[in-house]
């Protein structure tokens, strides 16, 4: 286990078996229908990349960047773009695909954002959730993990853009928060 980490969470095994259970899941209800996969940069690089692999279904993939918290563990509510679709999202099946839904705020500004734009169907499927956080009426149609409310790293998730390339999901140390 990395030094910073006080626990892990979830193990790269059970985080292995979750996302070919998604992938399945996801393949099966799109069956004979092309899927445009948009990854919200960074946190759900991994996931993607891991996620699409399982998908059977043709699959084209773009990726877009809202603001998140920073250095901050604290969600400010304010939601900047950073970075649009390459692709145009107009009468095509969207998948959203997400690290972690917390307070819901950013899922909620992006997913009314996309839908302005006419796509055929937009669904949410994040790695992990935390529904005691919940400041908007959100919910992800496919979901990997429920967690209590704890602030994660590894797999994607960062603090400070560090901590993404761990492979399991675990609670940092307070410490760790105050080195940075
Ligand atoms: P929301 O808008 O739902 O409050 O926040 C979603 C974003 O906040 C996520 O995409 C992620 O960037 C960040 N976030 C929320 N909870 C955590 C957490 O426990 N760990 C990390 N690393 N990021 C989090």
């Amino acid at each position: 286990m990395h030094k910073d980490l006080e626990s892990i969470l979830i193990s790269r095994d059970e985080i292995a078996a979750k996302v070919a259970e998604l992938g399945r899941q996801i393949s099966a209800d799109y069956e004979g229908q092309d899927l445009l996969a948009i990854c919200v940069l960074k946190g759900a690089i991994i996931f993607t990349a891991d996620l699409i692999r399982h998908l059977t279904v043709n699959v084209t993939v773009d990726s877009i960047a809202v603001s998140s918290y920073g250095k901050s563990t604290h969600t400010s509510g304010v939601v900047r773009f950073l970075k649009d679709l390459d692709e145009s999202v107009e009468g095509r099946h969207l998948l959203v695909i997400e690290d972690i839904i917390d307070t819901g705020l950013t899922l909620k500004y992006l997913t009314e954002n996309l839908r302005s734009r006419n796509p055929k169907s937009l669904k949410i499927c994040t790695l992990l959730d935390k529904p005691s956080r919940r400041q908007v009426d959100l919910q992800p149609d496919y979901c990997g993990f429920s967690i209590p409310d704890k602030f994660v790293v590894g797999y994607g998730l960062d603090f400070a853009e560090r901590y993404r390339q761990l492979p399991d999901v675990g609670v940092l140390k307070p410490e760790a928060y105050r080195l940075q």
